[in-house]
């Protein structure tokens, strides 16, 4: 079973903007932090992350943690 894995895709200013789930494509949004809070952008992502179920496209079997 792949093991689901969160991708920074856009960074502004080196601060994390949006990620992706690599196993369902969903993305996440840190929208309007200050710049230089790296580490709480990359946590506000990583929340949501952590919180979201995968949805696959049909055919494929759906994993959860
Ligand atoms: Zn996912």
């Amino acid at each position: 079973m792949p093991k689901r894995n969160l991708r920074i895709i856009k960074r502004v200013k080196n601060v994390p903007v949006i990620g992706i789930c690599e196993a369902c494509k969903m993305q996440f949004q840190a929208e309007h932090q200050p710049a230089g809070q790296q580490a709480r952008a990359q946590a506000v992502i990583q929340q949501q992350f952590n919180a979201h179920r995968c949805s696959v496209p049909s055919g494929e079997t759906p994993y959860f943690d």
